[in-house]
């Protein structure tokens, strides 16, 4: 598939100083490709200059070359992937919510199955994930590729609760790291890896229910605290990554929302469609891809992203 990038313009919301630096005065957003239906799990390999993305409903996992702009069908069918990063060994980890499991790619291409049941019972359908330090797995569980036919298969809830799980590195035990949250969607580390940030995008299932990120200490396999972080302006917070200098760029309504590391929403880029996730790519990974509904969008910031996943 060729698609000639689109210049949607320079489409920055300054609302504080400290984005000033953050942004580049003369970056364009770009719609890279269009025409999926609910594009996500953005994850980019600086070794191949590529990048993957889910077609949730479209049962497939897209690949941009950014060698060449051309995007071509990855994996089809991808069990209605969704989230994906990589762990630290490079191999890919996809969330994917019609076989309800998280899964590493070796690089032979085999899946294996890292998570698909807690105390005997099947997932909901795994949303987003991260892979600490030490090769733990943390993924979010709630019931969004369960709720209908359209991202997986419809069911009721095994377990019964939408929880935040750790899977052991050296057992490969799944256990609830946090089981108070609504929606557990998007999550990622801090740079030292000691707090871990997750998103609860519960306001689409309750009324008035949570629609923020919460920030968590890391102890081991253990999560202390978990207060509010950052309320939505816009819709909610799905997907969102952390840059070098720890502000969070996170998926909303109205584009991708920069939230410095004390939690005060400084900027905007603002996107034509609903974001559902971004990541940091490029060279110098100073390049913010943007998942957004039906599109991929890409632009340049004044801050690289964290070096790993
Ligand atoms: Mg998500």
């Amino acid at each position: 598939m060729t698609q000639t990038p689109e210049n949607i313009g320079h489409r920055i919301e300054i609302l504080d100083p400290r984005f000033t630096a953050l942004r580049i005065s003369s970056a364009q957003l770009e719609r890279l490709w269009t025409g999926g239906r609910w594009v996500e799990g953005p994850v980019y390999f600086g070794d191949g200059k590529y990048l993957l993305f889910s077609d949730i409903p479209n049962n497939r996992i897209l690949r941009f070359d950014e060698t060449d702009g051309q995007v071509s069908v990855w994996r089809a069918p991808s069990n209605n992937s969704n989230g994906q990063t990589r762990d630290r060994q490079g191999r890919l980890v996809t969330c994917e919510h019609l076989s309800r499991q998280v899964t590493r790619t070796e690089y032979d291409g085999t899946r294996t199955v890292l998570a698909d049941q807690f105390d005997g019972k099947r997932l909901n359908s795994p949303n987003d994930v991260v892979v600490a330090a030490d090769g733990a797995v943390w993924f979010t569980d709630p019931t969004y590729g369960i709720d209908g036919d359209y991202e997986g298969d419809f069911a009721v809830s095994e377990i019964g609760n939408s929880n935040l799980y750790r899977v052991d590195p050296g057992t490969g035990a799944v256990q609830i790291a946090c089981g108070d949250l609504v929606q557990p969607n998007g999550l990622a580390f801090s740079a030292d890896g000691l707090q871990l940030f997750v998103s609860d995008t519960g306001a689409s299932h309750v009324d008035n229910g949570p629609r923020h990120i919460r920030r968590f200490d890391v102890d081991g396999a253990t999560l202390r605290g978990g207060e509010v972080f950052s309320v939505c302006a816009a819709g909610v917070y799905d997907g969102f990554r952390v840059d070098m200098q720890g502000n969070i760029w996170a998926s909303a309504a109205d584009g991708v929302h920069c939230i410095s590391p004390d939690g005060d929403l400084i900027g905007k880029v603002l996107v034509p469609e609903t974001v559902s996730n971004v990541c940091f790519g490029g060279p110098k990974r100073n390049r913010l891809y943007i998942t957004g509904t039906t599109s991929l969008y890409s632009t340049y910031v004044g801050v690289c992203g964290l070096p790993y996943f």
